[in-house]
């Protein structure tokens, strides 16, 4: 198989795909993306990397910055993180609150909204927002080799304006205990973290730290990472994402995806157009291919 010629291949057939899915609507400046594009792009093991589409266009990577968090927040706090947060899929939607009242404010796993705003809170520290958000940055800067990573400020207003859910479920996470600083604060950061925008060149790129292709943390912790990403990366779609992909995989609502193919290889999708769960319709269907041609599925 030429690697190459299946991402042209794979362009082409999303290229020509007239069910996209709906951009995510509740953030305005989202709403507004034309669903027209599809990008993707793939880091090997050997240092190559192969993109298509439109891979170097820069969008909001929304909730794929958790896995970034995550990562920021596992360095600060080491396991004493996960008496804040468990390690269970959630079967409800990224922002649901349900769980949270019944459950006493531990959120279900750092990828549903809850759980990503005690994460952003661990990874805060004392410290003010801006000083988080330099570090991300320097993260992910470092982590794909570009200097040219950026936050999107009209996004992270636009999500500030109409984030009432997330407001919701940091004042009821302030209630239970399980937030350190005032949730005005969280969420400032949280909000400007998933306004973050990179492209699939760039994201494939700052992924490689999962497969084991770049050392930036410890490779245990990596491993959970992934195991998360797996279980609980597509919220209520995980099951089915794992079903038909096979690949440890964070999506978000701007439509990107960041997937890992252990030791092979980190891809990274992007198509703005949403599927009833929230996780990019074609960027699902583009995995879904690249890993039954590729035979990269964890699962064999
Ligand atoms: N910023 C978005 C929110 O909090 C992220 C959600 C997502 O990408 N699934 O609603």
């Amino acid at each position: 198989m030429n690697l190459h010629e299946t991402l042209s291949e794979i362009a082409a057939d999303m290229a020509a795909r007239t069910d996209r899915g709906q951009p995510a609507d509740y953030i305005p400046e989202l709403a507004a993306v034309n669903p027209a594009q599809f990008g993707i792009s793939i880091c090997l093991a050997d240092g190559t990397q192969l993109s298509a589409g439109d891979s170097a266009t820069p969008f909001s990577i929304q909730s794929v910055s958790k896995v970034f968090a995550l990562a920021i927040a596992l360095g600060r706090l080491g396991d004493q993180l996960w008496t804040r947060v468990r390690r269970e899929p959630s079967g409800l939607a990224f922002n649901s609150i349900l769980q949270l009242e019944s459950e006493g404010g531990i959120p279900r796993n750092p990828f549903v909204n809850a759980g990503a705003i005690v994460t952003t809170d661990a990874a805060l520290g004392q410290r003010p927002p801006k000083e988080y958000l330099a570090e991300l940055l320097t993260f992910l800067r470092t982590a794909a080799a570009d200097e040219d990573i950026h936050i999107d400020r009209a996004v992270a207003r636009s999500e500030t304006e109409t984030g009432h859910r997330n407001f919701a479920l940091a004042h009821f996470l302030k209630a239970h205990g399980n937030l350190t600083n005032p949730p005005d604060h969280v969420l400032g950061a949280y909000f400007h973290q998933c306004a973050v925008t990179m492209s699939v060149n760039q994201l494939a790129r700052a992924g490689r730290f999962l497969a084991g292709l770049q050392h930036l943390i410890a490779p245990e912790r990596a491993r959970r990472i992934n195991a998360l990403m797996l279980t609980c990366g597509h919220y209520d779609g995980s099951g089915e994402f794992a079903f038909r992909v096979g690949l440890p995989g964070k999506s978000g609502v701007g439509g990107g995806i960041l997937a890992i193919a252990p030791g092979r290889a980190s891809i990274a999708v992007w198509s703005p157009g949403l599927n009833p769960q929230g996780n990019s319709q074609l960027g699902t269907e583009a995995l879904e291919m690249l890993a039954r041609r590729t035979g990269w599925s964890v699962f064999g």
